[in-house]
């Protein structure tokens, strides 16, 4: 079964400090209205996993999905919604970036942006906290059906150039409307948890074994 097919909910917290201390994540960030939601339903092919909202922003919490095995999908909210109060929009900024720099169990981050305006003040803000841990980051532009050939190229093309002095740093294009893109979500997000060395079982033998 591939990575994403069992890919169930499993909790919802409000607070850094109700994150759950056990497993190892991966981390789905980017702006409101990004196409954060429709990706992670997607690549579970599950049409309401991850909820599509109808008004960007009003979701500030943090969605735990469980792919089993102690591995987690963390759907961290969407960030720079104009709508939303500016002192609120500050302290959910503030949590998202201690998060990303000191979260233990996080072993990656997938940034979602959309491909037509990929790396906002915003995007950069988080791969700022993110990038000093050395931990991957895979940049996922999606809504690429709005793109034609030559601005899909052109699109992949500026951020990879950006970054090519990181290889920290991937980018692929994606399509939850034409499901485009999600073998390579997969691959890059199964090769993370790969890399990870999995807390082994106890290897002392039980009693009265
Ligand atoms: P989120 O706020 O980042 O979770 O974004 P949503 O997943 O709620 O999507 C925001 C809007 O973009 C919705 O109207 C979606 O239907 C639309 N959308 C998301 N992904 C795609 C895509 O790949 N192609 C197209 N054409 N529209 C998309």
């Amino acid at each position: 079964m591939s990575l994403f097919q069992g890919l169930t909910f499993l909790t919802t917290v409000n607070d850094l400090k109700a994150l759950p201390p056990e497993g190892i994540e991966v981390a789905f960030a980017g702006r409101s209205n990004a196409g954060k939601s429709s990706a992670i339903n997607t690549l579970a092919n599950h049409t309401r996993l991850a909820y599509v909202s109808k008004t960007p922003g009003r979701t500030q919490h943090i969605n735990y999905f469980d792919f089993g095995a102690e591995r987690r999908l963390v759907d961290l909210p969407g960030y720079g919604y104009a709508a939303v109060p500016e002192a609120v929009r500050r302290h959910w900024q503030g949590l998202l970036g201690k998060y990303l720099e000191s979260r233990p169990n996080l072993i990656g981050l997938v940034l979602i942006m959309d491909s037509r305006r990929p790396l906002t003040d915003l995007d950069r803000v988080m791969l700022e906290f993110f990038l000093p841990t050395g931990k991957p980051v895979h940049c996922v532009l999606t809504k690429s059906d709005k793109l034609n050939n030559q601005e899909k190229v052109l699109a992949l093309r500026g951020v990879k150039d950006e970054f090519k002095n990181n290889p920290q740093i991937t980018v692929q294009l994606f399509s939850s409307l034409k499901k485009q893109g999600v073998a390579e979500v997969e691959n890059v997000i199964g090769g993370w948890f790969d890399s990870v060395q999995q807390p082994s079982e106890s290897l002392e033998p039980m009693d009265g074994e």
